[in-house]
């Protein structure tokens, strides 16, 4: 951490104690350069995405993660791979700082499915659009034929 005051990166921390019932952690720095002392707090900063309905909610990995599991379920895919989706999707939506949607987030994953495996791909789709009726289904697999 920079001294707010010198811009040496040479502190340390003196202190440390949780506060807000833990759900921040209090620290007391030290500056080597110049003598001063600070405080810092860390937090969690939720990862969030925007609902259809432009709401906020946070980011739910788990979710992406169970339908990866199913998508990818039996394909001949690396070990790892769900794991790298789910973290490029959290990547994504850290990044956007609240301005993305779970449609962008679901595209995104259908985007590198699409290059992964196709098999996986129509069933994330699937699972993921929450599709209406076949004609969506119809719609994607016409996109899928266009682009390969
Ligand atoms: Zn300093």
């Amino acid at each position: 951490m920079r001294c707010p005051v010198c811009a040496s990166q040479d502190t340390r921390v003196v202190d440390s104690r949780p506060v807000d019932q833990g759900e921040a952690i209090r620290r007391r720095r030290h500056c080597r350069a110049c003598g001063y002392r600070f405080t810092t707090y860390e937090r969690v900063t939720p990862t969030l995405v925007r609902k259809r309905d432009g709401r906020l909610e946070p980011f739910d990995a788990l979710k992406i993660r169970r339908g990866l599991d199913n998508a990818l379920a039996d394909r001949p895919l690396p070990v790892g791979t769900v794991d790298l989706l789910v973290a490029r999707c959290e990547a994504l939506a850290r990044d956007a700082a609240g301005d993305v949607t779970a449609d962008e987030i679901g595209r995104t994953v259908l985007e590198a499915l699409r290059d992964l495996d196709q098999v996986a791909y129509l069933r994330f789709a699937s699972v993921y659009k929450e599709f209406q009726g076949t004609g969506d289904f119809e719609r994607e697999m016409a996109a899928l034929e266009k682009h390969t």
